[in-house]
């Protein structure tokens, strides 16, 4: 969506935003349609914009290899102006021809949220390294690969 901010920018009334978009392939694997929602609006000739990205993420553990499906909220917030002499601030967007095409400024925002690694869940227990069995299902019968740390500590004090 290409947001025309010439009338807030002139004191306006604020601009409500409730839409959804399907964001452009290759961006972010496994991304659902985002959701968007929120205000943006006016103070003293700066744009106060407050929104929320809501999006589903299907990823493949990267310990399990199990696809799962996680749910995201992020919240999109930024001081807009619209000129460079305004202040010289990283965290203001700068749009010196009124207009800022948001979904691109979500998916940035969504890209440096999301976590390096996709895990199905923080305790993911992984595969066997030596027979492959996804651990989160049940114990193999590799017990001599993985020796339980308090056994080991016991096994240290008797030696
Ligand atoms: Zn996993
Ligand atoms: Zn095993």
């Amino acid at each position: 969506m290409i947001l025309d901010l010439k009338l807030l920018f002139a004191g306006g009334e604020p601009i409500k935003i409730d839409y959804t978009f399907t964001p452009e392939s290759g961006i972010i694997d496994g991304c659902s349609p985002v959701k968007v929602t929120g205000i943006l609006k006016s103070i003293s000739s700066v744009i106060y914009m407050e929104l929320n990205a809501s999006f589903i993420l299907t990823k493949e553990c990267d310990r399990c290899l199990t696809i799962f499906e996680r749910k995201y909220d992020i919240p999109v917030k930024h001081i807009v102006v619209n000129s460079v002499n305004n202040e010289d601030n990283d965290e203001f967007i700068v749009v010196e021809d009124m207009t800022l095409d948001l979904d691109e400024l979500i998916m940035s925002d969504i890209q440096l949220t999301l976590p390096m690694k996709h895990l199905c869940k923080e305790d993911c227990r992984g595969l066997c390294s030596t027979c492959g069995k996804n651990l989160n299902t049940g114990d193999c019968n590799c017990t001599t690969s993985r020796v339980d740390p308090r056994l080991e500590a016991l096994r240290s004090l008797i030696e």
